[in-house]
């Protein structure tokens, strides 16, 4: 995926740190446009993915909304030209100074986890003579077959209203005169590959909805959220996600009262196989069963592989070209030799932390690999570098674009 000359930028670059990719970044997002403008769909981009400024600046130019889940997310909109009109505000435990904060500045909707949370937001709004608008979030009791660390739509999962409680919060919602209910809305889960668990979410979403009609309640907005899967093991071959698929679904199977707007909210598709992490190796260390390549990059710069055990494709970019070239040199003069099969080597990619749980990835192979290679940790744009933390006292993670490299 590198070329030649930006590995030799990254070496003049102290390591480790997140690359982005800008053009990358862009065909997605024109994608994403072209794929929900046909149906006319509102898409909301997820801050918590990746809430850097360049990487909402670009995607402010698109012209989408959105979806914060904490307070200080809303006031990063906000800041960043967001307009508050297409800022939606979920969380389970959203505080009182962050619900005052999303009255002062008029947002869309607050998506609303529970009873006890909608008397809360009437009171403050009553507080502050406001009506806040409201979509209820339902958890649906949707698979969707990703890691369950990542699922949200099961009854188990601390997320949204359940299905049995939609009578008494209907019931209550009449004495909140502050309230105004405008939606409905949902989120099953992340990194979702199979569209059918979309397909069952819509289902879903049809019944509520007959529901609500069958006791004479109407909304103008559906928000189905996000989920959408990246392909993190190929990710040239996949370098952005089937948005045409994922929007036709939904156009096909949700059922529509006319008037009704459906929203989106997407982060990781968005912003995922723009960004990677670029580190170097610091030593190599021969275990009794494998040979531990270990990076100066750790758990503290990527999370992901020590929180849920995800795979990120990992490529040694200082040898890779070389590798390659020679491939076709070989191929060229003789051409039953098997390079670079035999060059091939098995290592456990390791980081610097002090936890046992801070490894990249066991037995990838790599060609041999030695101190000082660059080593490039891919599809690393979402819940990357916004996961970053400074245990062990280490540095905060830095980034480049690659318009200003
Ligand atoms: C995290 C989150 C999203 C975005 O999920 P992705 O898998 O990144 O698309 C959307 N909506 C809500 C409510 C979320 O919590």
């Amino acid at each position: 995926m590198f070329e030649q000359d930006i590995v030799n930028k990254f070496k003049n670059i102290p390591t480790p740190f997140y690359y982005y990719d800008v053009e990358v970044l862009k065909q997605t997002l024109q994608q994403v446009k072209a794929e929900s403008d046909k149906y006319n769909f509102n898409v909301h981009y997820a801050l918590k993915a990746n809430a850097n400024n360049e990487i909402l600046n670009i995607i402010k130019t698109f012209n989408f909304g959105a979806d914060c889940v904490s307070g200080n997310e809303v006031k990063k909109a906000v800041e960043c030209g967001y307009a508050s009109e297409h800022i939606v505000f979920a969380g389970v435990g959203k505080s009182d100074a962050e619900i005052n904060f999303a009255l002062d500045h008029n947002i869309f909707c607050f998506n609303c986890e529970s009873l006890q949370e909608l008397e809360v937001i009437n009171e403050l709004a009553n507080a502050k003579n406001k009506t806040a608008n409201v979509a209820l979030r339902i958890n649906p009791n949707v698979n969707a077959n990703t890691h369950k660390y990542i699922t949200t739509g099961l009854e188990e999962n601390k997320f949204g209203i359940n299905l049995w409680e939609l009578e008494s919060v209907v019931n209550a919602l009449t004495g909140l005169k502050n309230i105004q209910l405008i939606g409905l809305h949902f989120h099953i889960g992340s990194q979702i590959t199979d569209l059918s668990s979309f397909k069952s979410l819509c289902m879903r979403v049809n019944e509520i909805q007959s529901w609500f009609v069958s006791h004479k309640i109407k909304f103008e907005n559906i928000n189905v959220g996000g989920g959408l899967g990246v392909d993190y093991h190929e990710p040239d071959k996949n370098l952005i996600a089937d948005f045409a698929a994922y929007f036709k679904l939904f156009n096909d199977f949700l059922e529509l009262r006319p008037g009704q707007k459906v929203h989106f909210e997407l982060g990781r598709a968005i912003v995922a196989q723009c960004g990677t992490l670029i580190s170097k190796v610091l030593y190599i260390k021969k275990g009794v069963n494998t040979n531990f390549a270990i990076l100066d990059a750790g758990m503290t710069e990527l999370m992901r592989p020590a929180l849920y055990q995800a795979y990120h494709k990992i490529e040694n970019i200082s040898k890779e070209n070389k590798v390659n070239r020679q491939k076709t040199i070989d191929k060229n003069l003789k051409p039953n030799i098997q390079y670079p099969i035999s060059n091939i080597f098995k290592y456990d990619v390791v980081g610097p932390i002090c936890e046992s749980s801070d490894c990249f990835g066991k037995a990838v192979n790599l060609p041999e690999t030695f101190r000082g290679d660059l080593i490039a940790i891919r599809t690393a744009g979402a819940y990357g570098e916004v996961m970053s933390s400074g245990y062990n006292l280490r540095d905060r993670v830095k980034n480049f674009y690659s318009d200003k490299l």
